[in-house]
């Protein structure tokens, strides 16, 4: 009886598989592996997301807005509008096509200062223009030398999300990240990955409701590969990967999907 509630739980989540492009790719490269991708995506049960660099999200959705593939941001400015030289807002995402943005990845944090507080007020921002949110975050490498893991984590998740009300959380997809298994080649082993999994859902479920985190998707990122994606995404608290580097290569994205 047990398993089959749980069978039923996990039925209720999105499997999801999306590729982070990062500062890669120009217009033409984009072009070529969006065909590529077409040209051999599986026929899954799985939501398949790519993230291209902000000039080619465009002509990215236009060329997929027919498939299965959904073009999503990798970033966006919490404020609406206004003197904000370079930056991008929910509006001009959504002006192109664009529902679902990346918030909270470890290069934003380390490299931009991104914190906990402001990555609230993007949080905010991104609900209130009703666009789709994939969160990441995850522990540096001295976090977890020193046990403190779990903590880090927990408060990653406190001072970012936990403000939100129950019905926003429809709006998010967690992406536990651990930062120093991201284009190191190092992965976290499935049975890492599943019991930070764990434990995110059950924090999630002691601030919330088990119901409400039964239903969130969280997806595992850190180099994730073909070769270990079945592995990982078998343990029952994955619901997918955040892949960066293997999501350059068509062949490489593809064999992850088939993996979920
Ligand atoms: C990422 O940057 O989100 C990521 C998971 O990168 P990689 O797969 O290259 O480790």
């Amino acid at each position: 009886m047990k398993i089959k509630i749980q069978l039923k739980k996990n039925k209720m989540r999105k499997k999801i598989v999306a590729g982070n492009w990062k500062m890669n790719n120009d217009l033409a490269q984009t072009q070529t592996l969006i065909s590529d991708l077409k040209k051999s995506l599986p026929a899954t049960d799985a939501e398949v997301k790519i993230a291209p660099t902000y000039t080619n999200l465009y002509p990215a959705y236009e060329a997929l807005k027919d498939s299965a593939i959904e073009v999503v941001a990798q970033n966006m400015h919490q404020e609406e509008n206004g003197a904000y030289t370079g930056e991008i807002s929910a509006s001009m995402l959504k002006s192109v096509g664009i529902k679902t943005v990346i918030l909270g990845h470890s290069e934003r944090r380390a490299y931009f200062g991104e914190d906990d507080a402001l990555l609230a007020k993007k949080v905010d921002t991104a609900i209130k223009h009703e666009m789709d949110i994939i969160f990441c975050f995850g522990e540096e490498l001295e976090d977890r030398k020193s046990d403190n893991h779990f903590k880090l984590v927990e408060s990653q998740l406190k001072n970012a999300l936990f403000h939100l009300e129950a019905a926003a959380w429809k709006r998010i997809v967690l992406a536990y990240e651990p930062v120093w298994a991201i284009g190191t080649g190092e992965t976290a082993s499935p049975e890492q990955a599943q019991e930070m999994h764990e434990f995110i859902r059950k924090t999630l479920a002691d601030k919330y409701s088990q119901d409400l985190a039964d239903s969130i998707s969280i997806l595992y990122g850190g180099s994730v590969k073909p070769a270990n994606a079945e592995e990982i995404f078998s343990k029952p608290d994955v619901d997918g990967g955040l892949i960066g580097g293997a999501a350059l290569k068509a062949e490489d994205f593809i064999g992850i999907v088939k993996a979920i």
